[in-house]
């Protein structure tokens, strides 16, 4: 997507060598003129997929996946980073490891909002090494619901989850593939 590409070009920083911050327009400060367009692009990707219901995890995918839902007609779920230690009943439960923290969270979900019925597709801002994308499946396979694929902001292609889940046969549609990075020479698509 050329005006994503573009727009992390321009103000997308580059943090080491597998880090790429863009708080100030997709994940802390957001600009929802972009979210609209990224809702749009994920429509007509996904369209006539037969999606009724939008995953996402908090905290920096709720906001795109919000915007996008608005294209699709159907309400969002997010899964949520649960502090309980017990989790009772009633609820789908999965562990994700943080890229961006490095420890592994317990990820929830009501069994009131996911279920056999469900067409799902999943939102989410980046895709690196894929244990977000991973869980949010898990969660969607607990409830028996069908997955109609992924959508991610920004993949970084260097990085093995990508690669790993369309092995796994699942539908992944990224909006801008990072092929390589650095602090220097900033930001490289993949073609
Ligand atoms: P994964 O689980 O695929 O390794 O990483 C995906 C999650 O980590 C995303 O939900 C995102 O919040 C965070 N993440 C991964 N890489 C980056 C990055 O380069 N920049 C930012 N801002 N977040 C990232």
């Amino acid at each position: 997507m050329e005006l994503l590409e573009q727009r992390i070009r321009r103000d997308g920083v580059v943090k080491g060598t597998d880090v790429l911050k863009v708080d100030s327009f997709l994940n802390h400060q957001m600009d929802v003129a972009l979210f609209e367009e990224i809702g749009r692009e994920f429509l007509r990707r996904f369209d006539g997929c037969g999606v009724n219901k939008i995953l996402t995890i908090e905290a920096s995918g709720i906001g795109i996946a919000c915007v996008t839902a608005q294209s699709f007609h159907c309400p969002v779920v997010f899964a949520k980073k649960s502090q309980t230690k017990n989790i009772a009943g009633e609820v789908y439960t999965t562990k994700v490891e943080s890229f961006t923290h490095g420890r592994v969270y317990d990820v929830i979900v009501s069994q009131k909002f996911l279920g056999p019925r469900d067409n799902i597709l999943i939102i989410d801002d980046f895709l690196a090494n894929g244990a977000a994308l991973e869980g949010l499946i898990d969660l969607v396979n607990q409830a028996g619901a069908r997955l109609v694929g992924a959508g991610i902001v920004i993949e970084k292609a260097f990085q093995p989850g990508g690669d790993r889940l369309r092995a796994k046969g699942v539908r992944v549609e990224s909006l801008a593939r990072v092929k390589s990075m650095s602090e220097e020479n900033g930001v490289e698509f993949v073609d």
